[in-house]
């Protein structure tokens, strides 16, 4: 076994077996990558095993940042698409999948080894393989034919997950968001099945960009844990997107016609348990959830649990069943974002090897807020409508709302929504709860994100002057 890092800079390798470490983290991903360097800042030996050959987890590579990176090439198309509104000759521009491809891959290259950097500047060794538990405190380390033994006082499980693909007959014939990032081509006809975060984001994208998006989903709704004034604002809107929209479906089977290797695909599904129909489709996206990534850990090793949901359960102090044995991010299913992990990371260092004044740290995850990169963008914090009537009671909340129409769509011919909602409880109208869909909702929340986290009533808000002409304005004057 051997540093990945003397590796890459033709040092002769070195050996690390039976090494002991005061903190070996498993999971080179957003929580791992961040809570391994904050030990390390703190002058813990740490280190860090990531099995996939490269850093960053699921954000870097397959997550967050390259589609972002595609939100942003459809909000040019959306750019393009309102340009001649405001004056501009007829835009002939085409769109070349395959360039965009390619430099965003380069990008998320170069993030790789940036953060191979970054583990050096904070002096945390990184392993380059897989890691399973012998017991608490003992890991093999696998990678390829080599394996070594390290033994950590503390172990943090920051591994992260996988996309769910459903069990019917087919399913393989289907992609999920990571062959979303594997796709040469763009597909001209793409069903999108499941309305999460990764379904309305990814078929707003290739929407945007011009694919024909059907999305299937098992209720009436999409985005379901959403506020009304998000999820139902949203679905119109993609509607008026010319998004296909099936509800209450079930996708029985995927099949493709004849033994043509890269033919069509037939989608089949019932709705309402109906007979079964079925549509043609180039691209089929899985997007019906993630699940944690355990297997092959040998947790029962370590005795540590999971949760009815097969997330490894972990308290609010990162600990698991097994004490000197952590888990933070995805693995554990809690708020599954980028921020959350970092943060849990941070904090749990800081707790572990940052000495008495952090001896209380641990994440506060109440009032986390949170964007979804659909056309437009929507930004939720706090309890939705119907989560702060359950916990508050249906007298004590006050909900204020508007509606309107952004200035720039004054202009053009596409009119976008927008809509606000601030939900307030008590006399002193404490604010619980804000959620934005509209033009500028996504950079609009962060802001708003800290007032609220600092307990902020309304009227704190309306005692700040407006910004005009600007959406947030409305957020400081709305009656
Ligand atoms: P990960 O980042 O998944 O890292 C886990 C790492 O552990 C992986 O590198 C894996 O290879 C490694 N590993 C697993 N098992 C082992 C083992 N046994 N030994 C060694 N290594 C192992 N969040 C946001 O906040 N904003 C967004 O815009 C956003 N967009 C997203 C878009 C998509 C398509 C997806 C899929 C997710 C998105 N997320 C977003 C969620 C975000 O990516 C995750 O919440 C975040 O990456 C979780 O971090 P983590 O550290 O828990 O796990
Ligand atoms: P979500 O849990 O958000 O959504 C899963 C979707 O799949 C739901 O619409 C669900 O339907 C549907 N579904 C589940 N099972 C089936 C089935 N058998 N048939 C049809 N539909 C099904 O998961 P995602 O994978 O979209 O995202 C995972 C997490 O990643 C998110 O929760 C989020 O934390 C994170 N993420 C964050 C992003 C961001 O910050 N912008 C972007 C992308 C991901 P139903 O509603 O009926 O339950």
């Amino acid at each position: 076994l051997h540093l990945a890092q003397t590796l890459k800079s033709e040092v002769p390798p070195v050996s690390v077996a039976n090494a002991l470490y005061d903190y070996v983290v498993i999971g080179g991903g957003s929580g791992g990558l961040a809570s391994a360097r904050r030990a390390g800042a703190h002058g813990a030996k740490v280190a860090i095993v990531e099995d996939s050959g490269k850093l960053g987890g699921t954000c870097v590579n397959v997550g967050c940042v390259p589609k972002k990176v595609m939100w942003n090439a459809a909000s040019i198309a959306e750019a393009l698409r309102d340009a001649q509104s405001y004056g501009f000759g007829p835009v002939n521009a085409t769109f070349d999948w395959e360039h965009i491809k390619d430099k965003r891959d380069a990008y998320v290259h170069r993030l790789n080894g940036i953060y191979e950097t970054n583990l050096i500047k904070d002096k945390v060794e990184y392993l380059s393989g897989h890691a399973s538990f012998l017991d608490a405190t003992t890991l093999k380390v696998l990678d390829g034919k080599e394996e070594g033994i390290i033994k950590a006082k503390h172990v943090l499980i920051a591994t992260g997950g996988y996309p769910t693909i459903p069990n019917v007959p087919g399913a393989s014939l289907g992609i999920t968001s990571d062959g979303f990032f594997e796709l040469e081509k763009q597909p001209r006809r793409v069903a999108v099945v499941g309305t999460g975060y990764i379904g309305i984001e990814l078929a707003g994208i290739f929407n945007t960009l011009g694919s024909q998006v059907t999305v299937f989903s098992r209720t009436d709704q999409i985005l379901r844990s959403f506020d009304p004034i998000i999820k139902e604002t949203l679905l119109k809107e993609m509607q008026a997107q010319n998004v296909h929209f099936v509800s209450h479906s079930n996708v029985t089977s995927l099949s493709r016609r004849g033994s043509q290797e890269h033919g069509p695909i037939q989608l089949h599904y019932t709705r309402n348990r109906g007979k079964e129909q079925s549509s043609e489709f180039d691209c089929v996206l899985w997007a019906v959830g993630r699940s944690p990534r355990v297997e092959g850990l040998s947790l029962e090793r370590a005795g540590v649990v999971l949760d009815s949901k097969g997330y490894i359960h972990s308290d609010e102090w990162q600990e698991t069943s097994t004490k000197g044995v952590f888990a933070l991010g995805d693995v554990t299913g809690r708020a599954q974002l980028t921020p959350v992990a970092i943060a849990a990371g941070r904090r749990l260092s800081d707790r572990l090897f940052g000495g008495p004044k952090f001896a209380q740290s641990k994440l506060d995850y109440q009032n986390i807020p949170t964007v979804v990169f659909s056309h437009p963008p929507s930004g939720t914090i706090g309890l939705t409508e119907p989560e702060a009537k359950a916990m508050h009671g249906q007298d004590n909340i006050k909900v204020y709302q508007a509606r309107f129409t952004n200035m720039f769509h004054a202009m053009a011919q596409h009119k976008e929504p927008t809509a606000f909602k601030i939900i307030c409880t008590g006399p002193e109208e404490r604010i619980v709860g804000l959620h934005l869909i509209g033009r500028g909702s996504d950079e609009m929340l962060q802001g708003f994100g800290v007032a609220i986290k600092m307990g902020a009533t309304k009227a704190d808000f309306d005692a700040c002057v407006a910004i005009h002409p600007t959406s947030s304005e409305e957020l400081v004057t709305i009656r």
